[in-house]
């Protein structure tokens, strides 16, 4: 899922609260009531995208994304005191290059962001509260909007270009340059999550380790098998990832196990001299991994084998 938070007035925030670092909003207003667009706040979960939109009026624009790196977490004390609060962490902010002016994302999407809004009205059901309106003729952001969910198609809108608008200001120009960046970077993201998406379901969203228990969504993660950065054919396939516990998910990055051609553990050279972790690993070796339904790719593993100097012989088929 991904999401867009409001910040206006940014440069305000103190420490461990600035953007990034989390966002936060009320509970409750001072009429004692609850507001839609910060009950959103409850929706999100660890490993969404959580998109930026800073500044106010003409100044206002997209500057970066960052990854929930919590669920939704309820606070009885804020910067300011206390207060109820909801919170969410965030991890990985990765500014844009260049900040994204709304008022140009708004111009160069004119055509799509309207026909959006229209077909969301229509809607007789699911309508999705956008961080925009049609008012006045124009598109415009919607004041209080403070979190709001962005589908797909919207991010699409948003950071794409509408290829039947000729840009008609040198701004409008730059923000077709910045948004081709960005672009690039947000399916960059939003496919990290897939993927982990995927590799967690295939394994039942448990972690495949022999004999580990934990199920838990916050402890998991959709692991590579060959890394992301080094393997770009691989990198979005389900067969290239395993569904592992944090401690499993490090020992796997670090080579203390690997995997044979049926998904067997077999254990790495180097001891970790860990009373805890040792044993465990130990007990494991030869030990088959949690079945999933899509099977491992074999070039996969044998990319971590070589990273990791494992002599396994993938010559033959699996
Ligand atoms: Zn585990």
């Amino acid at each position: 899922m991904a999401w867009l938070e409001m910040s206006r007035t940014p440069d305000g925030r103190p420490q461990d609260w600035r953007v990034g670092d989390c966002f936060w909003s009320p509970r409750k207003n001072s009429a004692g009531r609850p507001w839609a667009f910060w009950e959103t706040m409850q929706k999100v979960r660890a490993g969404d995208v959580v998109f930026h939109l800073c500044g106010e009026s003409n100044r206002a624009a997209f500057t970066g994304c960052s990854i929930a790196a919590s669920d939704c977490i309820l606070l009885d004390e804020g910067p300011a005191g206390p207060s109820e609060l909801y919170r969410v962490e965030l991890t990985n902010y990765q500014s844009f290059p260049s900040p994204l002016l709304l008022k140009d994302v708004f111009t160069v999407n004119d055509n799509g962001l309207r026909a959006y809004f229209e077909s969301n009205r229509n809607k007789s059901a699911d309508k999705e509260r956008l961080f925009y309106v049609i008012q006045a003729g124009r598109v415009q952001c919607l004041n209080g909007a403070y979190l709001s969910f962005i589908s797909d198609e919207l991010l699409a809108l948003l950071f794409g270009v509408d290829a039947r608008v000729t840009p008609t200001s040198s701004s409008a120009v730059a923000a077709r340059v910045t948004a081709g960046v960005v672009l690039s970077e947000v399916a960059r993201r939003v496919g990290q999550q897939g993927f982990a998406r995927n590799v967690k379901a295939n394994f039942g969203n448990s972690c495949c380790f022999p004999g580990c228990a934990v199920s838990d969504h916050r402890f998991l993660v959709g692991a590579h098998i060959a890394k992301w950065a080094d393997n770009p054919e691989l990198r979005g396939e389900t067969s290239n990832g395993l569904c592992l516990c944090l401690v499993h998910d490090k020992a796997f990055e670090l080579g203390a196990f690997t995997l044979d051609k049926q998904a067997r553990v077999v254990l790495g050279k180097g001891s970790f001299g860990s009373p805890w972790l040792t044993p465990q690993l130990e007990a494991a070796a030869g030990k088959p991994i949690l079945a999933g339904s899509i099977g491992l790719s074999l070039e996969a593993l044998a990319h971590h084998w070589r990273a990791h100097g494992f002599a396994l012989d993938a010559t033959v088929a699996l």
